[in-house]
């Protein structure tokens, strides 16, 4: 049985129809997004998911998951995988894609891509964020031949080898404990000397015998010759040291990847979404889930949270309209 069709609801599958009109798009392919597609699909809301050429986002990128209720440790890319083929079981329409601007005219929304634009009643945003950058020489030139911001995609490139991880984080620690398993020795620099990161995990990090901790120190600069990294340069209040690596991995946390939607919703000073009732913006019509927000704890559990409030929000504007 079908329900609501003066409102555009569609029941069954959403399909493309090519005409490019939605009355959603989802803009993003991790867990936020994977999430309100369930919910949009399963809703009947005509929907299209814009999943960027990184399928699962960040989430994809860690390599455990131990904190995602129903599975005591999971690969990202796993629990990602599963999240997105329910989707699409649900009926969830999916382009891979990059939004490049989004913009409003005569009350509608378009989102114009790298090869489409699409016409749409309402915006769930939920492109994640990017890892942000030290800005030190060397970085960007060493950036894949020994400077990586993804243990998980390139720790077989270290085995027995030697690497650093700056950074004091969540992820710092995960994917440092990650390394541990390959490197032969590893370095954790961090500019305090106390982590962030979850207690249980920085313990385990910090007391294993493979580690060594440079607390009170930044990376200034990152050295290297023809064939990568061989180095990098410490500076703590004892002064300049040059550690030898063949490794640097980044996790100095991240930048919301918003710049598509900068004219339509308003960005705090990080440039994340601001957001009201948790997923609401400054636009009516547009709702934020996940790391692309300025609700303070992300973790999987709350991105996909948010996913499911927004397209829930959207479908009851839908059928009160
Ligand atoms: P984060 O929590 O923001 O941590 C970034 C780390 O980088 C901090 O330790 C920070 O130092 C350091 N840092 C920032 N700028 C720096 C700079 N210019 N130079 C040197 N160090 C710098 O980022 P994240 O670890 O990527 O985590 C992001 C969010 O995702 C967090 O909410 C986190 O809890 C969540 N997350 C959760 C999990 C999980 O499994 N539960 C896994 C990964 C991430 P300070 O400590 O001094 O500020």
């Amino acid at each position: 049985m079908g329900f609501s069709i003066d409102t555009g609801l569609v029941t069954g599958k959403s399909k493309n129809t090519g005409d490019n009109k939605y009355q959603l798009v989802i803009a993003g392919g991790g867990p936020a997004a994977l999430s309100a597609a369930i919910y949009a699909a399963r809703y009947g809301i005509k929907h299209v998911v814009i999943e960027s050429w990184k399928p699962g986002g960040q989430a994809a990128l860690t390599a455990e998951i131990e904190n995602y209720p129903g599975f005591s440790s999971i690969a990202g890319s796993d629990l990602t995988d599963k999240m997105r083929k329910q989707a699409i079981e649900a009926g969830a329409v999916f382009n891979m894609e990059t939004v490049e601007k989004a913009e409003e005219k005569n009350g509608k929304l378009f989102i114009k891509t790298d090869s489409n634009t699409y016409e749409t009643d309402y915006l769930i945003i939920a492109t994640g964020a990017a890892p942000a950058t030290l800005g030190v020489p060397g970085e960007d030139k060493y950036y894949g031949k020994g400077v990586s911001f993804c243990a998980t995609c390139d720790a077989p490139f270290f085995k027995n080898k030697k690497a650093i991880v700056v950074g004091g984080g969540d992820s710092a620690v995960k994917e440092a404990l990650h390394l541990t398993h390959v490197v032969s020795e590893l370095g954790l620099v961090h500019r305090r000397d106390k982590l962030r990161a979850e207690p249980y995990l920085a313990n385990k990090l910090v007391t294993n015998e493979k580690v060594t901790t440079y607390w009170n120190s930044h990376l200034i600069e990152v050295l290297g010759d023809e064939y990568g990294v061989t180095g990098v340069i410490l500076e703590s209040p004892e002064g300049k040291k040059k550690i030898d690596t063949d490794g640097v991995f980044l996790y100095v946390g991240t930048k919301p990847a918003t710049k598509s939607f900068s004219s339509l919703v308003k960005l705090d000073d990080r440039k994340a979404v601001v957001t009201s009732n948790i997923v609401g913006t400054s636009h009516p019509n547009i709702f934020a889930a996940g790391d692309v927000t300025n609700n303070g704890f992300r973790q999987v559990v709350t991105a996909v949270s948010e996913g499911a409030r927004a397209s829930a929000a959207i479908f009851e504007l839908l059928t009160n309209k």
